[in-house]
């Protein structure tokens, strides 16, 4: 497995940002927390050796203190960057009232370090609870870099959740491989990839290919919608064969009128990404 290059991911969200003016808001807020993101990753680093070492489940190995340590500066960023209501929930995390309790607060690092601690406990780390942005920008790199020191072993070409972290894929990925493309799922938390059936829903396991649509937009040549009309449920996939430049993640957040599409038509988003939608 490989480290995440936090500045190729970057450069792609400045381009789709120019060439997309519609997406360009949300790409820059991407780009803010990604730079912050990147910093993380040298304290990640720092204590990688403990992290690597222990032999508990994975999301167990995460340091929610590191976490904790880290949480003002995102919740300054996000008060400098980000939109009203998100700036909102952060001055008020900061202030200790994560759950908008009319008690006064007496421990808000302790909540604090609960908040993070409760959203590694949901098994698929994607309710709709606001304060999981910050956990998930908080641990995400944490994720990754642990994600990309285990072994990677032959994993079922049909397991629906990651097979390192057991969250729900973000986004599919066509690689070129022979004369068509491989399909793989990027993990929404850990970001690893593992290769996936072409044909298959990841959520019902749905396999006839006429329940199975695929809708793409004009704009965006390389990334279209993969929805199962069995269970209504979809994710978008990134080809890149068609955009051999593309950045999965990133392609993924600035195509948010495919969503909007998705929605529209009755589908629900397998697993929301980190900008909400
Ligand atoms: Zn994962
Ligand atoms: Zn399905």
């Amino acid at each position: 497995m490989k480290r995440t290059d936090w500045d190729k991911r970057i450069q792609r969200a400045v381009e789709l940002a120019e060439r997309n003016p519609s997406a360009a808001e949300v790409l820059t807020l991407y780009r803010h927390i990604m730079e912050f993101q990147k910093t993380l990753c040298a304290d990640v680093a720092s204590v990688s050796p403990s992290l690597a070492g222990a032999e508990a489940p994975f999301r167990e190995r995460l340091d929610l203190d590191i976490a904790v340590e880290q949480l003002p500066a995102l919740l300054a960023l996000v008060q400098r960057t980000g939109p009203a209501k998100l700036a909102q929930e952060a001055a008020e995390i900061g202030a200790g009232k994560l759950h908008l309790s009319s008690l006064p607060c007496y421990a808000s690092s302790e909540e604090q370090r609960e908040m993070l601690r409760s959203f590694l406990l949901s098994t698929d780390g994607n309710e709709p609870e606001a304060n999981h942005f910050f956990a998930r920008v908080l641990l995400q790199p944490q994720a990754e870099h642990l994600a990309a020191t285990q072994q990677t072993q032959s994993v079922d070409s049909s397991a629906s959740v990651c097979p390192v972290c057991g969250a729900r894929p973000q986004v599919a990925v066509l690689r070129p491989e022979g004369d068509g493309g491989k399909r793989f799922l990027v993990c929404s938390f850990c970001a690893t990839e593992w290769e996936f059936r072409r044909i298959l829903c990841p959520v019902c396991g749905e396999v006839d290919h006429q329940k199975l649509p695929r809708y793409s937009a004009e704009d965006f040549a390389a990334v279209r919608v993969e929805a199962c009309d069995t269970c209504k449920y979809y994710l978008k996939s990134v080809d890149m064969t068609v955009d051999g430049l593309a950045v999965p993640l990133v392609d993924e957040i600035a195509t948010a009128s495919l969503d909007i599409w998705a929605v529209e038509h009755g589908f629900n988003k397998i697993s929301p990404n980190l900008m909400g939608f």
